[in-house]
Protein backbone atom coordinates (compact mmCIF):
# COMPACT_ATOMS: atom_id res chain seq x y z
CA UNK A 1 0.00 0.00 0.00
CA UNK A 2 1.20 3.26 -0.48
CA UNK A 3 2.73 5.52 2.11
CA UNK A 4 0.77 8.51 1.57
CA UNK A 5 -3.06 6.70 2.31
CA UNK A 6 -1.09 4.76 5.12
CA UNK A 7 -0.03 8.79 6.67
CA UNK A 8 -3.25 9.96 5.85
CA UNK A 9 -5.41 7.62 7.63
CA UNK A 10 -2.77 7.94 10.45
CA UNK A 11 -4.04 11.57 10.70
CA UNK A 12 -2.24 14.76 9.03
CA UNK A 13 1.26 13.93 9.98
CA UNK A 14 2.14 17.32 10.36
CA UNK A 15 -0.51 18.14 12.79
CA UNK A 16 0.96 15.49 14.65
CA UNK A 17 4.48 16.53 14.50
CA UNK A 18 3.21 19.85 15.62
CA UNK A 19 1.32 18.82 17.88
CA UNK A 20 4.47 16.28 19.64
CA UNK A 21 6.57 19.72 19.47
CA UNK A 22 3.81 22.22 21.18
CA UNK A 23 3.24 19.44 23.97
CA UNK A 24 6.81 18.81 24.85
CA UNK A 25 7.50 22.57 24.51
CA UNK A 26 4.07 23.20 26.66
CA UNK A 27 5.80 20.76 29.40
CA UNK A 28 8.61 22.53 29.79
CA UNK A 29 7.37 25.59 29.94
CA UNK A 30 4.85 24.41 32.83
CA UNK A 31 8.39 22.96 34.27
CA UNK A 32 10.03 26.15 34.05
CA UNK A 33 7.42 28.32 35.30
CA UNK A 34 7.05 26.04 38.02
CA UNK A 35 10.89 26.58 39.33
CA UNK A 36 10.62 30.22 38.99
CA UNK A 37 7.14 30.11 41.28
CA UNK A 38 9.80 28.07 43.46
CA UNK A 39 12.27 30.46 43.46
CA UNK A 40 10.35 33.54 43.57
CA UNK A 41 8.93 31.83 47.06
CA UNK A 42 12.14 31.09 48.10
CA UNK A 43 13.22 34.72 47.31
CA UNK A 44 10.60 36.34 49.01
CA UNK A 45 11.26 34.04 52.20
CA UNK A 46 14.55 35.31 52.11
CA UNK A 47 13.43 39.11 52.03
CA UNK A 48 11.41 38.29 54.67
CA UNK A 49 13.91 36.89 56.89
CA UNK A 50 16.56 39.45 55.82
CA UNK A 51 14.33 42.11 56.68
CA UNK A 52 13.38 40.07 59.84
CA UNK A 53 16.54 40.07 60.95
CA UNK A 54 17.39 43.96 60.54
CA UNK A 55 14.03 44.90 62.19
CA UNK A 56 15.23 42.90 65.15
CA UNK A 57 18.69 44.18 65.60
CA UNK A 58 16.71 48.12 65.40
CA UNK A 59 14.10 46.72 67.41
CA UNK A 60 16.56 45.57 70.21
CA UNK A 61 18.25 49.25 69.81
CA UNK A 62 14.42 51.17 70.18
CA UNK A 63 13.92 48.74 73.30
CA UNK A 64 17.15 49.67 75.15
CA UNK A 65 15.41 53.39 75.21
CA UNK A 66 12.02 52.57 75.46
CA UNK A 67 13.16 50.02 78.83
CA UNK A 68 14.95 53.34 80.07
CA UNK A 69 11.10 55.34 79.54
CA UNK A 70 9.65 52.64 81.82
CA UNK A 71 12.08 52.72 84.23
CA UNK A 72 11.88 56.43 84.96
CA UNK A 73 8.03 56.39 84.33
CA UNK A 74 8.24 53.85 87.30
CA UNK A 75 10.60 56.07 89.54
CA UNK A 76 8.27 58.72 88.83
CA UNK A 77 4.65 57.21 89.98
CA UNK A 78 6.98 56.22 92.94
CA UNK A 79 8.48 59.66 93.63
CA UNK A 80 5.05 61.10 93.70
CA UNK A 81 3.34 58.66 95.79
CA UNK A 82 6.56 58.86 98.24
CA UNK A 83 7.55 62.56 98.11
CA UNK A 84 11.33 63.26 99.46
CA UNK A 85 11.38 65.19 102.09
CA UNK A 86 14.72 66.34 102.69
CA UNK A 87 16.04 70.35 103.38
CA UNK A 88 17.29 70.28 99.95
CA UNK A 89 13.97 69.39 98.88
CA UNK A 90 12.38 71.82 101.30
CA UNK A 91 14.53 74.92 100.44
CA UNK A 92 13.74 74.58 96.39
CA UNK A 93 10.24 74.41 97.31
CA UNK A 94 10.76 77.81 98.89
CA UNK A 95 12.81 79.16 96.09
CA UNK A 96 10.16 77.96 93.87
CA UNK A 97 7.11 80.51 95.68
CA UNK A 98 9.82 82.98 94.87
CA UNK A 99 10.46 82.04 91.37
CA UNK A 100 6.52 81.40 90.24
CA UNK A 101 5.23 84.53 89.31
CA UNK A 102 8.48 85.54 86.92
CA UNK A 103 8.08 84.88 83.25
CA UNK A 104 10.37 82.14 82.86
CA UNK A 105 12.68 80.66 85.84
CA UNK A 106 15.18 77.69 86.45
CA UNK A 107 15.45 75.76 89.55
CA UNK A 108 17.91 73.22 90.23
CA UNK A 109 19.14 70.74 93.60
CA UNK A 110 22.16 72.55 95.16
CA UNK A 111 24.22 69.63 93.58
CA UNK A 112 25.66 71.32 90.72
CA UNK A 113 25.34 68.20 88.05
CA UNK A 114 20.97 68.04 88.67
CA UNK A 115 19.11 69.23 85.65
CA UNK A 116 16.93 72.42 86.06
CA UNK A 117 13.92 72.79 86.40
CA UNK A 118 12.76 75.42 83.32
CA UNK A 119 9.39 77.11 83.99
CA UNK A 120 7.09 79.59 82.70
CA UNK A 121 4.81 82.19 85.08
CA UNK A 122 1.47 81.06 87.01
CA UNK A 123 -0.21 84.15 84.54
CA UNK A 124 1.10 82.14 81.67
CA UNK A 125 -0.67 79.04 82.10
CA UNK A 126 -3.69 80.84 81.68
CA UNK A 127 -3.06 80.36 77.85
CA UNK A 128 -4.13 76.77 77.52
CA UNK A 129 -7.05 74.91 79.46
CA UNK A 130 -4.70 71.74 79.61
CA UNK A 131 -2.41 73.55 81.59
CA UNK A 132 -2.97 73.69 85.17
CA UNK A 133 -0.17 74.55 88.35
CA UNK A 134 -3.04 73.30 91.49
CA UNK A 135 -1.50 73.63 95.00
CA UNK A 136 -2.49 70.42 95.84
CA UNK A 137 -0.04 68.68 93.60
CA UNK A 138 2.41 71.10 92.98
CA UNK A 139 4.88 70.85 95.91
CA UNK A 140 5.08 66.41 95.44
CA UNK A 141 5.41 67.08 91.95
CA UNK A 142 8.40 69.36 91.86
CA UNK A 143 9.91 67.02 94.90
CA UNK A 144 9.52 64.06 92.35
CA UNK A 145 10.79 66.33 89.30
CA UNK A 146 13.95 67.17 91.12
CA UNK A 147 14.45 63.45 91.65
CA UNK A 148 14.09 63.14 88.54
CA UNK A 149 16.51 65.78 86.91
CA UNK A 150 19.23 64.28 89.70
CA UNK A 151 19.28 61.06 88.03
CA UNK A 152 18.69 62.55 84.94
CA UNK A 153 22.24 64.02 84.69
CA UNK A 154 23.35 60.54 84.89
CA UNK A 155 22.44 59.82 80.90
CA UNK A 156 24.53 60.19 78.23
CA UNK A 157 23.46 62.01 75.26
CA UNK A 158 26.27 61.06 73.15
CA UNK A 159 25.85 57.30 74.13
CA UNK A 160 22.23 56.89 74.32
CA UNK A 161 20.20 56.15 70.99
CA UNK A 162 17.41 58.89 71.94
CA UNK A 163 18.40 62.32 71.36
CA UNK A 164 16.53 63.75 73.88
CA UNK A 165 14.78 62.78 77.25
CA UNK A 166 11.88 64.95 78.72
CA UNK A 167 9.87 65.55 81.12
CA UNK A 168 6.73 67.85 80.41
CA UNK A 169 4.64 69.02 83.26
CA UNK A 170 1.13 70.48 82.73
CA UNK A 171 2.07 72.64 85.58
CA UNK A 172 4.35 75.01 83.61
CA UNK A 173 7.55 73.94 83.40
CA UNK A 174 10.06 70.88 81.75
CA UNK A 175 12.98 68.95 82.17
CA UNK A 176 15.01 67.92 79.81
CA UNK A 177 18.25 66.28 79.33
CA UNK A 178 19.56 69.12 76.86
CA UNK A 179 18.83 72.15 78.71
CA UNK A 180 17.56 75.34 77.34
CA UNK A 181 20.27 77.86 76.82
CA UNK A 182 18.36 81.35 77.11
CA UNK A 183 14.99 82.30 78.73
CA UNK A 184 13.83 82.84 74.99
CA UNK A 185 14.49 79.45 74.18
CA UNK A 186 12.81 78.28 77.73
CA UNK A 187 9.62 80.00 76.99
CA UNK A 188 9.50 78.99 73.75
CA UNK A 189 10.61 75.24 74.02
CA UNK A 190 8.21 75.17 76.52
CA UNK A 191 5.40 76.45 74.21
CA UNK A 192 6.32 74.88 71.23
CA UNK A 193 6.00 71.20 73.15
CA UNK A 194 2.48 71.63 74.77
CA UNK A 195 1.39 72.06 71.27
CA UNK A 196 2.77 68.79 70.18
CA UNK A 197 0.76 65.48 69.76
CA UNK A 198 3.66 63.63 71.47
CA UNK A 199 2.20 65.75 74.85
CA UNK A 200 -2.01 66.75 74.13
CA UNK A 201 -2.35 63.52 72.84
CA UNK A 202 -1.25 61.73 76.30
CA UNK A 203 -4.15 63.89 77.81
CA UNK A 204 -6.11 60.83 79.57
CA UNK A 205 -9.34 62.15 78.38
CA UNK A 206 -8.18 61.99 74.97
CA UNK A 207 -8.87 59.00 73.06
CA UNK A 208 -5.56 58.26 71.59
CA UNK A 209 -3.43 58.41 74.62
CA UNK A 210 -2.22 54.69 75.64
CA UNK A 211 0.98 53.74 77.35
CA UNK A 212 3.73 54.29 74.97
CA UNK A 213 2.50 56.42 71.99
CA UNK A 214 4.26 57.79 69.06
CA UNK A 215 3.93 60.31 66.90
CA UNK A 216 4.59 60.48 62.98
CA UNK A 217 7.52 61.87 61.91
CA UNK A 218 7.87 65.69 62.21
CA UNK A 219 10.13 68.75 61.92
CA UNK A 220 12.43 69.24 65.27
CA UNK A 221 12.55 72.71 66.96
CA UNK A 222 16.10 72.68 67.13
CA UNK A 223 16.85 72.20 63.45
CA UNK A 224 17.41 68.39 64.14
CA UNK A 225 15.78 67.33 60.94
CA UNK A 226 13.23 64.96 60.84
CA UNK A 227 12.65 63.06 64.61
CA UNK A 228 9.54 60.63 65.94
CA UNK A 229 8.83 60.86 69.67
CA UNK A 230 7.77 58.03 71.99
CA UNK A 231 6.03 59.48 74.80
CA UNK A 232 4.25 57.88 77.82
CA UNK A 233 1.82 60.03 80.53
CA UNK A 234 2.60 60.69 84.36
CA UNK A 235 -0.55 59.81 86.05
CA UNK A 236 -0.56 59.16 89.89
CA UNK A 237 -3.90 58.86 91.59
CA UNK A 238 -6.42 59.79 89.14
CA UNK A 239 -4.45 62.96 88.37
CA UNK A 240 -2.32 63.70 84.71
CA UNK A 241 0.72 65.38 85.72
CA UNK A 242 2.15 65.60 82.46
CA UNK A 243 4.32 63.12 79.71
CA UNK A 244 7.72 61.70 79.82
CA UNK A 245 9.14 61.59 76.27
CA UNK A 246 12.05 60.59 74.22
CA UNK A 247 13.56 62.28 70.39
CA UNK A 248 14.84 59.97 67.95
CA UNK A 249 16.38 61.82 65.63
CA UNK A 250 16.92 61.00 61.69
CA UNK A 251 20.01 61.23 61.72
CA UNK A 252 20.75 58.20 64.42
CA UNK A 253 17.73 56.04 63.60
CA UNK A 254 19.68 56.16 59.64
CA UNK A 255 22.96 55.11 61.59
CA UNK A 256 21.19 52.25 63.39
CA UNK A 257 20.22 51.35 60.70
CA UNK A 258 23.35 51.68 58.61
CA UNK A 259 24.78 48.86 61.07
CA UNK A 260 21.73 47.07 61.14
CA UNK A 261 21.45 46.63 57.74
CA UNK A 262 21.81 43.18 55.98
CA UNK A 263 24.88 42.39 54.14
CA UNK A 264 22.87 40.59 51.56
CA UNK A 265 20.04 42.74 51.27
CA UNK A 266 19.96 44.51 47.55
CA UNK A 267 18.06 47.79 47.40
CA UNK A 268 16.32 50.17 49.19
CA UNK A 269 15.83 50.60 52.89
CA UNK A 270 13.24 53.05 54.31
CA UNK A 271 11.47 53.62 57.58
CA UNK A 272 8.49 55.44 57.53
CA UNK A 273 6.00 56.09 60.39
CA UNK A 274 2.53 54.81 60.73
CA UNK A 275 1.23 57.34 57.79
CA UNK A 276 3.91 56.02 55.85
CA UNK A 277 5.64 59.44 55.58
CA UNK A 278 8.96 58.67 55.38
CA UNK A 279 12.09 59.00 58.20
CA UNK A 280 15.09 57.57 57.39
CA UNK A 281 16.57 55.69 53.83
CA UNK A 282 19.28 54.14 52.95
CA UNK A 283 20.36 54.03 49.05
CA UNK A 284 22.03 50.90 46.71
CA UNK A 285 23.24 52.83 43.73
CA UNK A 286 21.40 53.12 40.62
CA UNK A 287 18.20 53.09 43.13
CA UNK A 288 14.45 53.12 40.14
CA UNK A 289 12.14 55.74 42.30
CA UNK A 290 8.34 53.89 42.87
CA UNK A 291 5.85 55.90 40.72
CA UNK A 292 2.88 57.68 42.08
CA UNK A 293 0.50 54.81 41.30
CA UNK A 294 3.23 51.87 42.49
CA UNK A 295 3.50 53.86 46.01
CA UNK A 296 -0.23 54.41 46.39
CA UNK A 297 -1.18 50.47 45.70
CA UNK A 298 2.06 49.91 48.43
CA UNK A 299 0.84 51.95 50.79
CA UNK A 300 -2.88 50.38 50.18
CA UNK A 301 -1.62 47.01 51.23
CA UNK A 302 0.33 48.46 54.08
CA UNK A 303 -2.79 49.34 55.57
CA UNK A 304 -4.03 45.95 55.42
CA UNK A 305 -1.38 44.16 56.51
CA UNK A 306 1.85 44.75 58.98
CA UNK A 307 4.19 42.63 57.23
CA UNK A 308 4.23 41.44 53.22
CA UNK A 309 5.98 41.08 50.00
CA UNK A 310 4.60 42.21 47.25
CA UNK A 311 5.88 43.20 43.07
CA UNK A 312 5.26 46.38 41.39
CA UNK A 313 6.46 46.07 37.58
CA UNK A 314 9.80 45.29 37.95
CA UNK A 315 10.04 46.22 42.12
CA UNK A 316 9.57 44.13 44.52
CA UNK A 317 8.49 45.48 48.19
CA UNK A 318 8.77 43.98 51.41
CA UNK A 319 7.70 45.44 54.49
CA UNK A 320 7.15 44.79 58.34
CA UNK A 321 6.22 47.04 61.59
CA UNK A 322 8.49 47.41 63.60
CA UNK A 323 7.81 45.88 67.20
CA UNK A 324 8.84 48.71 68.99
CA UNK A 325 8.29 51.84 67.05
CA UNK A 326 5.31 52.34 65.36
CA UNK A 327 6.94 52.55 62.05
CA UNK A 328 7.57 50.26 59.15
CA UNK A 329 10.56 48.71 57.98
CA UNK A 330 10.34 48.62 54.04
CA UNK A 331 12.31 47.34 51.45
CA UNK A 332 12.75 48.33 47.97
CA UNK A 333 14.66 46.11 45.32
CA UNK A 334 14.71 46.59 41.64
CA UNK A 335 14.87 43.27 39.25
CA UNK A 336 18.74 43.89 38.26
CA UNK A 337 19.22 44.28 41.72
CA UNK A 338 16.97 40.99 42.83
CA UNK A 339 18.71 39.45 39.81
CA UNK A 340 22.51 40.20 41.18
CA UNK A 341 21.88 37.30 43.62
CA UNK A 342 22.48 34.18 44.51
CA UNK A 343 18.69 33.19 43.51
CA UNK A 344 18.71 35.81 40.68
CA UNK A 345 21.93 33.75 39.11
CA UNK A 346 20.18 30.36 39.48
CA UNK A 347 16.84 32.10 37.98
CA UNK A 348 19.15 33.23 34.60
CA UNK A 349 20.81 30.08 34.70
CA UNK A 350 17.11 28.16 34.53
CA UNK A 351 15.92 31.00 32.03
CA UNK A 352 19.10 30.61 30.09
CA UNK A 353 18.68 26.75 30.12
CA UNK A 354 15.07 26.46 28.87
CA UNK A 355 15.64 29.56 25.85
CA UNK A 356 18.47 27.02 24.64
CA UNK A 357 16.33 24.33 25.19
CA UNK A 358 13.22 25.99 22.91
CA UNK A 359 16.02 26.80 20.58
CA UNK A 360 16.92 23.18 20.09
CA UNK A 361 13.52 22.22 20.18
CA UNK A 362 12.89 24.95 17.72
CA UNK A 363 15.77 23.35 15.25
CA UNK A 364 14.66 19.51 16.00
CA UNK A 365 11.41 20.44 14.90
CA UNK A 366 12.08 22.07 11.63
CA UNK A 367 14.31 18.98 10.69
CA UNK A 368 11.58 16.43 11.34
CA UNK A 369 9.07 18.81 9.78
CA UNK A 370 11.39 18.83 6.55
CA UNK A 371 11.64 15.23 6.82
CA UNK A 372 8.14 14.37 7.13
CA UNK A 373 7.33 16.88 4.15
CA UNK A 374 9.91 14.86 1.73
CA UNK A 375 8.20 11.87 3.06
CA UNK A 376 4.98 12.65 2.05
CA UNK A 377 6.12 14.17 -0.82
CA UNK A 378 8.00 10.94 -2.25
CA UNK A 379 4.85 8.89 -0.85
CA UNK A 380 2.68 10.96 -3.07
CA UNK A 381 5.38 10.72 -6.45
CA UNK A 382 5.42 6.98 -5.60
CA UNK A 383 1.14 6.44 -5.77
CA UNK A 384 1.59 8.83 -8.70
CA UNK A 385 3.69 6.03 -10.89
CA UNK A 386 2.14 3.47 -9.38
CA UNK A 387 -0.57 4.45 -10.95
CA UNK A 388 0.10 6.84 -14.09
CA UNK A 389 2.33 6.53 -17.46
CA UNK A 390 5.39 8.49 -16.69
CA UNK A 391 5.63 9.55 -20.36
CA UNK A 392 1.90 10.06 -21.54
CA UNK A 393 0.61 11.41 -18.05
CA UNK A 394 -2.99 9.07 -18.56
CA UNK A 395 -3.73 6.43 -16.32
CA UNK A 396 -1.66 2.84 -16.64
CA UNK A 397 -3.57 -0.22 -17.83
CA UNK A 398 -3.75 -1.63 -14.35
CA UNK A 399 -5.37 1.74 -12.86
CA UNK A 400 -7.32 2.75 -15.51
CA UNK A 401 -9.17 -0.99 -15.54
CA UNK A 402 -9.50 -0.71 -12.14
CA UNK A 403 -11.56 2.83 -12.42
CA UNK A 404 -13.32 1.43 -15.72
CA UNK A 405 -14.87 -1.76 -13.36
CA UNK A 406 -15.77 1.00 -11.04
CA UNK A 407 -17.34 3.59 -13.46
CA UNK A 408 -19.07 0.45 -14.96
CA UNK A 409 -20.79 -0.42 -11.59
CA UNK A 410 -21.57 2.95 -10.92
CA UNK A 411 -23.44 3.92 -14.47
CA UNK A 412 -25.08 0.32 -14.53
CA UNK A 413 -26.70 1.17 -10.52
CA UNK A 414 -27.49 4.41 -12.02
CA UNK A 415 -28.95 3.16 -15.01
CA UNK A 416 -27.18 5.71 -16.94
CA UNK A 417 -25.56 4.79 -20.69
CA UNK A 418 -22.08 4.55 -20.88
CA UNK A 419 -19.46 4.45 -24.14
CA UNK A 420 -16.20 3.28 -24.56
CA UNK A 421 -13.86 4.11 -27.37
CA UNK A 422 -10.57 1.84 -28.07
CA UNK A 423 -7.76 3.75 -30.41
CA UNK A 424 -4.43 2.97 -32.00
CA UNK A 425 -2.03 4.54 -33.62
CA UNK A 426 -1.41 4.01 -37.59
CA UNK A 427 1.34 2.54 -39.13
CA UNK A 428 3.01 3.21 -35.92
CA UNK A 429 5.81 0.64 -36.45
CA UNK A 430 6.73 2.88 -39.76
CA UNK A 431 6.97 6.09 -37.52
CA UNK A 432 9.96 4.47 -35.69
CA UNK A 433 11.15 3.18 -38.00
CA UNK A 434 11.22 6.47 -40.07
CA UNK A 435 11.80 9.26 -37.50
CA UNK A 436 13.08 7.16 -34.74
CA UNK A 437 11.95 6.23 -31.73
CA UNK A 438 12.46 9.57 -29.62
CA UNK A 439 10.00 10.65 -32.21
CA UNK A 440 7.81 8.12 -31.99
CA UNK A 441 7.49 9.27 -28.06
CA UNK A 442 6.52 12.81 -29.16
CA UNK A 443 4.05 11.17 -31.25
CA UNK A 444 2.70 9.13 -28.46
CA UNK A 445 2.68 11.98 -25.83
CA UNK A 446 0.92 14.17 -28.82
CA UNK A 447 -2.03 11.68 -29.08
CA UNK A 448 -2.53 11.66 -24.94
CA UNK A 449 -2.24 15.26 -25.09
CA UNK A 450 -5.24 15.79 -27.82
CA UNK A 451 -7.47 12.95 -25.81
CA UNK A 452 -6.71 15.03 -22.75
CA UNK A 453 -7.93 18.26 -24.07
CA UNK A 454 -11.06 16.73 -25.96
CA UNK A 455 -12.41 15.01 -23.01
CA UNK A 456 -14.60 15.89 -20.50
CA UNK A 457 -13.62 16.13 -16.56
CA UNK A 458 -15.13 12.94 -15.40
CA UNK A 459 -14.03 10.94 -18.52
CA UNK A 460 -11.30 8.19 -17.96
CA UNK A 461 -8.40 7.57 -20.33
CA UNK A 462 -5.69 5.44 -20.24
CA UNK A 463 -2.96 3.74 -21.74
CA UNK A 464 -3.60 -0.16 -22.46
CA UNK A 465 -0.29 -0.83 -24.53
CA UNK A 466 2.40 0.48 -26.73
CA UNK A 467 0.24 2.75 -28.76
CA UNK A 468 -3.12 1.70 -27.50
CA UNK A 469 -5.56 3.85 -25.52
CA UNK A 470 -8.90 3.19 -24.03
CA UNK A 471 -11.26 5.84 -22.83
CA UNK A 472 -14.44 5.66 -21.00
CA UNK A 473 -17.14 8.30 -20.99
CA UNK A 474 -19.79 8.18 -18.36
CA UNK A 475 -23.30 8.82 -19.29
CA UNK A 476 -22.57 9.20 -22.88
CA UNK A 477 -24.40 7.56 -25.89
CA UNK A 478 -22.70 5.57 -28.38
CA UNK A 479 -23.30 8.93 -31.06
CA UNK A 480 -21.95 10.85 -28.84
CA UNK A 481 -18.60 8.76 -28.52
CA UNK A 482 -18.42 8.05 -31.64
CA UNK A 483 -18.58 12.22 -32.16
CA UNK A 484 -15.97 12.45 -29.51
CA UNK A 485 -13.78 9.86 -31.05
CA UNK A 486 -14.47 11.72 -34.56
CA UNK A 487 -12.85 14.89 -33.28
CA UNK A 488 -9.72 13.03 -31.26
CA UNK A 489 -9.16 11.54 -34.76
CA UNK A 490 -9.27 14.87 -36.58
CA UNK A 491 -7.97 17.19 -34.49
CA UNK A 492 -4.33 14.78 -34.55
CA UNK A 493 -4.69 14.10 -37.88
CA UNK A 494 -4.48 18.06 -38.09
CA UNK A 495 -1.77 18.35 -35.58
CA UNK A 496 2.29 18.31 -37.00
CA UNK A 497 5.05 16.90 -34.92
CA UNK A 498 8.31 18.06 -35.17
CA UNK A 499 11.49 16.05 -35.81
CA UNK A 500 14.06 18.86 -36.25
CA UNK A 501 14.16 21.94 -37.75
CA UNK A 502 14.00 20.85 -41.29
CA UNK A 503 11.53 17.73 -41.11
CA UNK A 504 7.89 17.30 -39.65
CA UNK A 505 5.54 14.37 -40.30
CA UNK A 506 2.03 13.48 -38.48
CA UNK A 507 0.39 10.72 -37.13
CA UNK A 508 -3.00 9.30 -37.15
CA UNK A 509 -5.46 6.93 -35.37
CA UNK A 510 -8.38 4.73 -35.61
CA UNK A 511 -10.86 3.75 -33.22
CA UNK A 512 -13.60 1.63 -32.50
CA UNK A 513 -16.98 2.43 -30.15
CA UNK A 514 -19.39 0.84 -28.15
CA UNK A 515 -22.02 2.01 -25.85
CA UNK A 516 -23.89 0.26 -22.79
CA UNK A 517 -27.24 1.01 -24.13
CA UNK A 518 -26.48 -0.82 -27.66
CA UNK A 519 -24.44 -3.51 -25.95
CA UNK A 520 -27.26 -3.95 -23.17
CA UNK A 521 -24.41 -5.01 -20.84
CA UNK A 522 -22.51 -2.62 -18.42
CA UNK A 523 -19.30 -5.44 -18.28
CA UNK A 524 -16.14 -3.77 -18.32
CA UNK A 525 -14.43 -7.00 -20.47
CA UNK A 526 -17.10 -7.24 -23.26
CA UNK A 527 -17.55 -3.50 -23.86
CA UNK A 528 -13.88 -3.85 -24.49
CA UNK A 529 -13.67 -6.54 -26.72
CA UNK A 530 -16.21 -5.04 -28.56
CA UNK A 531 -14.50 -1.46 -28.80
CA UNK A 532 -11.13 -3.69 -30.03
CA UNK A 533 -13.51 -5.62 -32.64
CA UNK A 534 -14.60 -2.38 -34.00
CA UNK A 535 -11.35 -0.73 -33.73
CA UNK A 536 -9.59 -3.93 -36.43
CA UNK A 537 -12.36 -2.98 -38.61
CA UNK A 538 -11.43 0.75 -39.31
CA UNK A 539 -8.12 -0.94 -39.19
CA UNK A 540 -9.33 -3.00 -41.93
CA UNK A 541 -11.14 -0.58 -43.51
CA UNK A 542 -8.46 1.85 -44.38
CA UNK A 543 -7.29 3.59 -41.15
CA UNK A 544 -7.46 7.19 -39.80
CA UNK A 545 -11.43 6.44 -39.59
CA UNK A 546 -14.14 5.72 -36.17
CA UNK A 547 -16.02 2.57 -36.51
CA UNK A 548 -18.89 2.68 -34.25
CA UNK A 549 -20.53 -0.51 -35.59
CA UNK A 550 -20.22 -4.34 -36.76
P1 LIG B 1 -1.16 -0.67 -37.27
O1 LIG B 1 -1.56 0.46 -38.07
O2 LIG B 1 -1.61 -1.95 -37.76
O3 LIG B 1 -1.49 -0.47 -35.83
O4 LIG B 1 0.40 -0.74 -37.43
P2 LIG B 1 1.42 -0.52 -36.33
O5 LIG B 1 2.76 -0.39 -36.91
O6 LIG B 1 1.03 0.67 -35.48
O7 LIG B 1 1.29 -1.80 -35.47
P3 LIG B 1 2.26 -2.63 -34.55
O8 LIG B 1 1.46 -3.15 -33.40
O9 LIG B 1 2.84 -3.66 -35.42
O10 LIG B 1 3.35 -1.70 -34.06
C1 LIG B 1 3.33 -1.09 -32.86
C2 LIG B 1 4.66 -0.46 -32.63
O11 LIG B 1 4.65 0.51 -31.59
C3 LIG B 1 5.68 -1.49 -32.21
C4 LIG B 1 6.57 -0.76 -31.21
O12 LIG B 1 7.88 -0.61 -31.63
C5 LIG B 1 5.96 0.58 -31.13
N1 LIG B 1 5.93 1.02 -29.75
C6 LIG B 1 5.31 0.46 -28.70
N2 LIG B 1 5.51 1.20 -27.57
C7 LIG B 1 6.29 2.24 -27.93
C8 LIG B 1 6.81 3.31 -27.23
O13 LIG B 1 6.62 3.49 -26.03
N3 LIG B 1 7.57 4.21 -27.89
C9 LIG B 1 7.82 4.07 -29.22
N4 LIG B 1 8.54 4.97 -29.85
N5 LIG B 1 7.32 3.07 -29.90
C10 LIG B 1 6.57 2.14 -29.28
MG1 LIG C 1 -1.09 -1.68 -31.92
MG1 LIG D 1 -0.82 0.60 -34.48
Amino acid sequence: MPLSPLLQRAGNPFLRVHLCFLAVFLFSAFLTVHEALELKNNYEDRQRAQLAEIQKSLDSQFQESIDELMYYEKMLNYALTHPLDSDHAREAMTRFQRLRQQNTWQLQLSSPRSMPLNGVSDSWLAHDPLLLRETEHINQELRAALEFSFILQFGDSAQDFHSRFWYISRAGFFISSRPPQSPQELAQSYSTMIQRPYFRDQNPTNPLHSRLRWTEAYQGEFNEGLMMTVSTPIVSNGYWYGVLSMDFTQQRIHALMMQARHSLLQGKLLIVDRSLNEIARLHAPNDEPLTQEQQGRVEARMRQQPAGVMRLGTQFVSWSHLKNVDAYLVNIQSLRQGLSQELGRVALFLLGMWLLFVLLLVVTHQVIFRMVRRMDMLSSQLAWRANYDGMTRLLNRNAFFEQFVALAAHNKQQQTPMAVIQLDVDHFKNVNDTWGHAAGDQALIRVASVISHTLRKYDVAGRIGGEEFCIVLPETTLSEASAVAERIRTRLAAKTILVNCKATFSVTLSAGVTGSEEQGDYHAETLQATADRRLYLAKTGGRNRVCAEG
